[in-house]
């Protein structure tokens, strides 16, 4: 167990009273947390509707069943990212493809996109939905994103599981100005923790109907979605839904760690600008250091990328989590035996040799991040 993790959650008396609270309730799940969860989340981002669920996995997959995805079709999305991002796409049955990235970003890169679009029309081979990740919690060029899309009619999701509290020329990330979906997750390591929850927001309200029913077996009790008048006790199924309901003691925490965003990424923000400081004179490229990022996580990449193996070790010795994010995604086994092959996105896997993942979160105090630092110069040095 490492001294200094990666990344950790803070959770305060506030949080565990709101948890609490639930269990003294009648209601565990289906009560009136997640629709409070919900609201909370709506008001941050700006959408009109916000769907939780009981992860950011689900909301993706339910984003791309709501967008018609299935056998046939295909999903776009950066080969940098949790494998989450593409797995929904197979969920659905529908073929997988990656976008290179712009290495200064780390994000799916747009001249990229502009190229891969022109080609998939040639060919007749356009994807029908494009994920596009914010890495680090950093947003993607969207308006540039959407402009490329838009003549091709591919519908875009948002993967902005590290985003929460996270803007976009000054608009809150989540508000789907550019897309059709934004999904973020709630699992502890990210910026705000509901123990594990996902939620979808979108402008539409179609959509967002299709999200409900589908997060919940497919089954309405609206009497004006019936297809027939309903007893009393009817309910109709219109869909092969799943339960990927959020349970209310989830929501509680989630809505009470929403409370506390600001000062998360505040005090994330800080010291993103410490490390940029102190990592000026070393051998290593540095994250943008962009404000308006959520500041999920703090990725370097060392100019040795041959040393990133002993450096990793040296540091993980003495008790600091660093981490890699991620290994990409198309040379995983699963995809590989898809037909993809190292090689592929050569900036991608260009990123990920020297990628090197430094402790980021609320509570990392100014002396362990001291710590990190001169750990990792010892560590460079000795490599
Ligand atoms: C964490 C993460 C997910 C999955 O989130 P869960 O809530 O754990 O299902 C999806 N995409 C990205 C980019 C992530 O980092």
């Amino acid at each position: 167990m490492a001294l200094i993790p990666y990344g950790k959650q803070h959770l305060s008396e506030q949080d565990y009273a709101a948890v609490l609270e639930v269990l003294k309730s009648d209601y565990l799940t289906q009560g009136p947390q997640v629709p409070a969860f919900e609201a909370a989340v709506a008001e941050l981002t700006g959408a009109a509707h916000a769907v939780a669920v009981n992860s950011a996995t689900s909301a993706l997959h339910l984003a791309c069943l709501a967008l018609g995805l299935g056998p046939g079709d295909r999903l776009w999305t950066s080969p940098i990212t949790f494998v989450a991002s593409a797995n929904c796409g197979r969920y659905c049955g529908a073929e997988v493809d990656f976008v290179d990235i712009d290495p200064n970003t780390r994000n799916l890169c747009p001249q990229q996109l502009a190229k891969k679009l022109a080609q998939a029309a040639a060919t007749q081979s356009l994807p029908k939905v494009l994920v596009v990740v914010h890495m680090a919690g950093a947003s993607a060029p969207m308006a540039e994103i959407a402009a490329l899309t838009k003549r091709y009619q591919v519908a875009i999701i948002e993967d902005a599981s590290h985003a929460m509290g996270a803007s976009y020329q000054e608009a809150a990330v989540g508000g789907c100005q550019f897309s059709d979906i934004s999904v973020f997750s709630f699992h502890p390591v990210k910026v705000v923790t509901a123990g594990e929850a996902g939620v979808a927001t979108t402008q539409n309200a179609t959509l967002a109907k299709a999200l409900r029913q589908l997060r919940s077996h497919g089954i309405t009790r609206d009497a004006e979605d019936s297809h027939a008048v309903l007893p009393p006790w009817g309910y109709e199924q219109h869909a092969l839904g799943m339960n990927y309901r959020l349970s209310d003691i989830h929501a509680a925490l989630g809505r009470s760690q929403l409370t506390q965003l600001r000062s998360f990424i505040a005090r994330r923000f800080a010291l993103a600008e410490r490390y940029h400081q102190a990592l000026a004179d070393l051998p290593v490229k540095r994250p943008v250091l962009d404000p308006e990022s959520a500041w999920h996580l703090y990725l370097i990449e060392l100019e040795h990328a041959d040393t990133r193996r002993a450096v990793f070790e040296a540091m993980r010795a003495q008790g600091i989590g660093v981490n890699v994010h991620y290994i990409p995604v198309h040379t995983q086994p699963y995809y590989q035996a898809l037909g993809f092959q190292h090689g592929d996105f050569p900036l991608a896997e260009q990123y990920y040799a020297g990628a090197l993942t430094l402790p980021l979160y609320p509570d990392l105090t100014e002396q362990q991040q001291d710590t990190v630092i001169a750990a990792l110069q010892k560590a460079i040095e000795d490599a």
